[in-house]
């Protein structure tokens, strides 16, 4: 089974990367791609440029090679929707099964993404989710395809949903830019090499 964890990366941090390293391990993953969205379609233009961002995880993951990052949004100009990224996976891949990671925030508005439903004719998806986490009543398109086992999503190549634990780590984003905008240190909530990336390009000192 291929991974396939997308992202804005705007910087990528300890919960992208722990979260990765975990879901590798679990489903004995042949691959797992980390993609940087060149031009995210669904929130404002990020703070970092697409190039600063695959350059960041590219640093992150350099020690890592169980963590393969993939440039394939940068190559198209217009919005990157995941469905048109998977359709390429699948065609770069045939024989692969496809897990589509995403988190429990970027599930709660699936069904805002450019052709939802169409991500299941090309992955399974799984959400990352914390221990104790509740999930909100999910609509019937969503329960039929619920699986709770793990033999189900390698039976088949695509069209399933699962919920798989990461351990929880509350960071974000959001936060990183938002501690390095009011000039304070955000060590230890991502890699030092990513940090020092930031700091010789001077992102994220404005809001
Ligand atoms: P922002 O704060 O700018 O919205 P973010 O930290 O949520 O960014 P994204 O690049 O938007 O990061 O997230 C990429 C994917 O990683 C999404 O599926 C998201 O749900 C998931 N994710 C983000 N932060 C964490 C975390 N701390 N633990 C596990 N998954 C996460």
């Amino acid at each position: 089974m291929l991974g396939v964890f997308g992202g804005t990366f705007d910087p990528v941090h300890y919960g992208h990367l722990r979260s990765a390293l975990e879901v590798n391990e679990f489903f004995a993953l042949s691959k797992l791609l980390l993609i940087p969205s060149a031009q995210p379609p669904h929130r404002v233009e990020p703070a970092a440029s697409a190039t600063e961002r695959l350059q960041m995880l590219e640093l992150a993951v350099r020690d890592h090679p169980e963590l393969t990052v993939d440039a394939r949004e940068l190559d198209h100009n217009g919005p990157s929707y995941m469905v048109n990224t998977l359709a390429t996976l699948r065609l770069d891949y045939p024989q692969e099964t496809l897990l589509l990671f995403i988190g429990c925030d970027a599930f709660k508005h699936l069904t805002s993404w450019h052709q939802w439903q169409r991500l299941f004719d090309f992955a399974h998806i799984v959400v990352m989710t914390r221990p104790g986490a509740v999930i909100e009543p999910i609509p019937d398109f969503f329960k039929l395809r619920c699986c709770q086992q793990l033999t189900e999503l390698a039976s088949t190549r695509a069209g399933k949903l699962y919920f798989q634990h990461v351990t929880p780590l509350d960071i974000s984003a959001t936060a990183i830019r938002q501690i390095i905008t009011n000039q304070q240190n955000p060590g230890f909530l991502l890699p030092d090499m990513v940090l020092a990336y930031i700091k010789q390009h001077q992102l994220y000192l404005r809001h």
